[in-house]
């Protein structure tokens, strides 16, 4: 069985398509024995794109609650270092932000030339648990997509690099993610009676994630579906995806700013 980590461009995604526990032919060993050098090449890549300062890279979080948005954060970027790399995360928006624009607080985090930003949640939430909760009405998300394609496009243009990855975990998954949380006492933090309740909506979720993925997956832009019941896997299928990405990128140390040939430093 095999199944796209990139929906194909441009269709509709039926999510009971994409199975959650997918982990190709690939062993836990195998994934945990890659991890490193992926994790390593990044840092490298990263370092690179900071001297080029010619592309930002924009890394797109998106899962149902407990699907490892964190967890991944720690994981894939664990090596590259902090002076090139920020994670911004997204909660409910403050009076502030819902006085503005819906985008406006994303598009104030997006990456400077040189830097990786990740969000951790992100614009699509405006179509997300906006949509699901009932916050805005029907015709203002729908809306949302073509506003979203356009935001996309416009920082594509501008040389940032798009990477959206939508963390897909079953609904069996996500029972035993949050009973950890209830038994597991260095866990209890995390855990909140809402989120039983946002659990009951988890039909509607999937229905938000697919229109999601069907509407703006463009290219530029393109929405990864990882399989995210098994965390080796998902780690293992982002880190290759953003290596392959950034590789593909031709990134390159500029030359010196000055003739240097014949300085000796006393
Ligand atoms: P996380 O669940 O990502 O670890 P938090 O516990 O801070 O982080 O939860 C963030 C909360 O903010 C989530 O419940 C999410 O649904 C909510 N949120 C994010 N964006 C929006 C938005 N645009 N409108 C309403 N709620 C939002």
């Amino acid at each position: 069985m095999s199944q796209p980590l990139i929906p194909p461009h441009g269709r509709h995604v039926d999510l009971r398509e994409y199975d959650p526990a997918f982990t190709g032919h690939v062993s836990k060993e195998q994934a945990r024995e890659r991890l490193p050098a992926l994790r390593a090449r990044l840092n490298e890549l990263q370092d690179t794109l900071y001297a080029d300062r010619r592309f930002a890279v924009l890394v797109v979080l998106q899962g149902i609650d407990t699907a490892g948005k964190d967890g991944t954060i720690k994981s894939v970027f664990q090596d590259v270092g902090p002076l090139g790399c920020s994670v911004a995360n997204f909660g409910v928006p403050t009076d502030v932000e819902l006085a503005h624009d819906f985008l406006w607080r994303y598009h104030r985090d997006t990456p400077e030339k040189g830097k990786f930003v990740v969000f951790n949640r992100s614009h699509y939430e405006a179509v997300l648990v906006e949509r699901v909760k009932g916050l805005v009405p029907e015709t203002t998300w729908r809306a949302r997509y073509d506003q979203i394609n356009a935001f996309e496009r416009f920082l594509a243009g501008e040389n940032v690099v798009i990477m959206k990855f939508f963390l897909h975990i079953s609904r069996d998954e996500q029972r035993e993610r949050l009973q950890e949380r209830v038994d597991n006492p260095k866990k209890h933090w995390k855990f909140r009676h809402g989120d039983l309740e946002e659990r009951r909506n988890w039909d509607q979720y999937q229905l938000a994630f697919a229109d999601m993925l069907s509407h703006c997956n463009p290219a530029h832009a393109p929405w990864h579906v990882v399989p995210a019941d098994h965390k080796w896997y998902r780690d293992a299928v982002i880190a290759q995806a953003l290596v392959d990405r950034l590789e593909a990128l031709g990134l390159r140390y500029p030359g010196p700013f000055e003739h240097l040939a014949g300085i000796r430093v006393e």
